[in-house]
């Protein structure tokens, strides 16, 4: 694929003496929404923390946009700024109101005016259905709203790829859907390019154009999700599906 916007190849990652990712090789296309799933511990966090820098490879390569991934921190700062990432726990700054959360990178990295930033910051309030928490701290809202804060946080800073990281895993089962919502309309609506960790299998069939089955380290099976799950090829993708589905 020569045009595409995260391009990993033969990347190799260790923890001291523990091999967690072993050459994982990925290219994703610009608009391409991307469903990973796997066991607990294949290195689903770490592969995509490794997209943004915030787990360093050792070996192969990473693309984003036209940047590759080394240790230049003009680099690093490059991909920060164009991948957003929204994780298990929300990761919101608590002494801070939900507004404050939204403009602080806008303003102080993006260099956007505080009027600006926070129009932008209301505009994906209502994108993500609670412009009217805007005032409140993230401590006073419930676990999806919070996520969806986190959600709109990322999408503040215009982000060009979109990382999630098990986003609905936290929260309590009756606010798994509203998370999902807000992401299945991101992915309709914006075309953003999207990785996503998720077991949400409704969700991956409904908004992604690939599955892919991480364990140990490795991408073993990959699919459109009608093939990947109705018809898995490899035994651990079998046995990995009759146990969450
Ligand atoms: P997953 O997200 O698929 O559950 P992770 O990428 O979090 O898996 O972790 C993969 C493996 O690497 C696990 O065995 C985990 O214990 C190990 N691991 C993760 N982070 C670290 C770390 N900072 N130091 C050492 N080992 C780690
Ligand atoms: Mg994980």
């Amino acid at each position: 694929m020569s045009n595409a916007i995260i391009r990993l190849q033969g990347v190799n990652k260790w923890y001291g003496q523990f091999h967690v990712l072993r050459n994982v090789n990925l290219d994703v296309a610009p608009g391409e929404r991307i469903v990973i799933c796997g066991p607990s511990g294949s290195g689903k966090s770490t592969m995509i923390r490794c997209i943004n820098r915030l787990e360093e490879h050792q070996q192969g390569q990473i693309v984003v946009d036209g940047t590759e991934l080394t240790n230049d921190l003009k680099n690093i700062e490059t991909i920060r700024r164009d991948v957003g990432m929204v994780f298990q726990h929300f990761n919101l700054f608590p002494h801070l109101t939900v507004l404050e959360n939204l403009t602080l990178g806008p303003v102080w990295v993006l260099k956007k005016s505080k009027a600006e930033a926070e129009a932008t910051a209301m505009k994906y309030l209502e994108r993500v259905r609670i412009p009217d928490q805007a005032k409140k701290f993230p401590g006073q809202l419930s676990g999806g709203q919070q996520q969806r804060v986190a959600i709109a946080r990322s999408l503040c800073m215009n982000p060009k790829v979109m990382l999630f990281d098990e986003p609905t895993s936290a929260l309590d089962p009756e606010m798994v859907k509203e998370v999902l919502d807000v992401m299945v309309t991101l992915a309709q609506e914006s075309g953003m390019t999207m990785l996503c960790v998720t077991h949400e299998m409704g969700f991956a069939r409904k908004v992604a154009n690939r599955v892919i089955f991480m364990d140990r380290g490795e991408i073993i099976e990959q699919n459109a999700p009608d093939a990947f799950f109705d018809n898995p090829r490899n035994e651990r993708t079998r046995l990995f599906l009759s146990q969450i589905l």
